[in-house]
């Protein structure tokens, strides 16, 4: 490893002071899970590490007017084991479960699974379907980024260099909604996905027609993906056999996978159709419940 100066600052301000003054020489480390292995590999080589070990208040998971509100240093874990998650938002919880091992969501954080921008990750692919919203703070003042327009490219999205993820706010579904969240693992239960698909589908109770829906895939394109030509489908229908193989084809039509070891890129094309399917059947079972 190369050599860099190590920070922990106490305090948030002190934090975004330091990324104003060194920004793109600085990386911040939250869980190091990501982090340290791409400074063994060099495929980051920064001036300074600037550690969040030391702030409090920003791993809060809490609830305000129904919004669901994750601090960017809550782990994984506490994600998955909050009873406000899963009385909110169970989806979530089932989806921050998935991810890789328990001793890794010991370590990784909320922040860290969405600024590494890995388009493998479990917890992007769910959020997105849940309409979250990312909130960043620089020395400078903050903003709010809609899910769906944080993610740029492999391992790139809107956050600048002296800007920190501080947390992520989850709207609460309307009534009559219903989620999934399915990981095709084919290999062992501590992998990546070949696909990731997350479904959410809202009924109109007495027609039982969709009313609204979203569907996103990961793990098959630089980002996670928006399937919005395969939910205008969905829109306005009651869910048949048939129109569920329709959605999943456009599904497929927008993937770019990788081949790679847990698949070809034909392979993971064709398994995005089939995990749409059983995705969206989930979701809209649990809307009639
Ligand atoms: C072997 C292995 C298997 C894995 N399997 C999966 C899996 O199946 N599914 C899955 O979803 N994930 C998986 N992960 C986890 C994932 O790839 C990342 O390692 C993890 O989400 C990063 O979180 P972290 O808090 O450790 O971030 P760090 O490693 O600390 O940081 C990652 C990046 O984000 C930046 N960063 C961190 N926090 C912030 C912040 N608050 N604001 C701005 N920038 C920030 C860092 O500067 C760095 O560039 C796996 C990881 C490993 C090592």
């Amino acid at each position: 490893m190369h050599n860099f100066e190590y920070r922990e600052p106490d305090t948030l301000e002190e934090v975004l002071a330091l990324l104003g003054e060194l920004g793109e020489e600085a990386k911040i480390v939250a869980g190091g899970t990501a982090l340290v292995i791409m400074l063994n590999q060099r495929l980051l080589v920064p001036s300074h590490l600037i550690s969040l070990r030391k702030l409090r208040d920003i791993d809060q998971i809490e609830s305000s007017d129904g919004t669901l509100q994750l601090g960017a240093l809550a782990t994984l874990r506490a994600v998955e084991t909050s009873p406000l998650v899963k009385e909110q938002s169970p989806v979530l919880a089932e989806t921050y479960a998935q991810v890789a091992t328990l001793r890794l969501r010991n370590m990784a954080t909320v922040g860290g699974s969405l600024a590494h921008a890995d388009p493998n990750q479990d917890p992007p692919v769910t959020l997105m379907a849940l309409d979250a919203r990312v909130g960043l703070a620089s020395a400078n003042g903050s903003r709010e980024v809609a899910l769906d327009e944080f993610f740029i490219d492999y391992y790139e999205t809107v956050v600048r260099p002296d800007e920190l993820v501080t947390r992520v706010m989850v709207p609460r579904a309307a009534p009559h909604t219903g989620s999934a969240y399915l990981k095709f693992l084919p290999r062992t239960s501590e992998d990546y996905a070949t696909v990731g698909v997350a479904a959410r589908v809202s009924l109109e109770p007495d027609s039982g027609v969709c009313q609204d829906c979203r569907l996103v895939l990961g793990g098959v394109g630089a980002t996670p993906l928006r399937a919005r030509d395969a939910e205008d489908l969905l829109k306005g229908q009651k869910s048949t056999p048939e129109l569920l193989e329709a959605v999943g084809a456009a599904a497929r039509q927008l993937t770019d996978p990788v081949g790679d070891s847990r698949g070809s890129a034909q392979y993971k094309r064709a398994m995005t159709g089939v995990f749409v399917g059983r995705a969206i059947d989930q979701a809209w079972e649990r809307a009639l419940a």
